[in-house]
């Protein structure tokens, strides 16, 4: 996926903000924040979205979602409160087609979800 933004992150060309990393895992700021604390968690290896994830490993998606309780503790809103958010395809507005996850928080977020 030569062409692909975050796999461009992931080998370094594009510049980021990291806050976590692993051998299978990258998190880093959102270029634009939707909240106080905006972060996205990514796997490593390039998964479109949540609609492309036969064949994955169960032990991958697991450490996604630890990681984002990780990267809450780390950012300080473990505690406060944060939304784990995937948006998938056109209707919900997926514009980077890596798989990714929202860590949101840092204030009190909208009860609305769509
Ligand atoms: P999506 O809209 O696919 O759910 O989320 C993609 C996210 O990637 C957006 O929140 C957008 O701000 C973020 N983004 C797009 N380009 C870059 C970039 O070059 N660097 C970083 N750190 N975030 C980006
Ligand atoms: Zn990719």
């Amino acid at each position: 996926m030569d062409e692909c933004l975050f796999c461009g992150i992931v080998r370094g060309e594009v510049p980021c903000d990291a806050v976590y990393e692993d051998e299978a895992l990258l998190a880093f700021r959102d270029i634009n924040p939707q909240a106080d604390r905006h972060v996205l968690i990514i796997p490593k290896r390039h998964l479109d979205g949540l609609c492309g994830l036969e064949g994955v490993e169960d032990s991958l998606l697991a450490r996604l979602l630890r990681a984002a309780a990780l990267v809450a503790k780390k950012e300080g809103i473990d505690k406060s409160g944060f939304r784990l958010v995937s948006n998938c395809g056109p209707d919900a507005c997926q514009s980077v087609p890596h798989l990714h996850f929202h860590v949101l928080g840092g204030r009190p977020l909208s009860g609305q979800m769509g």
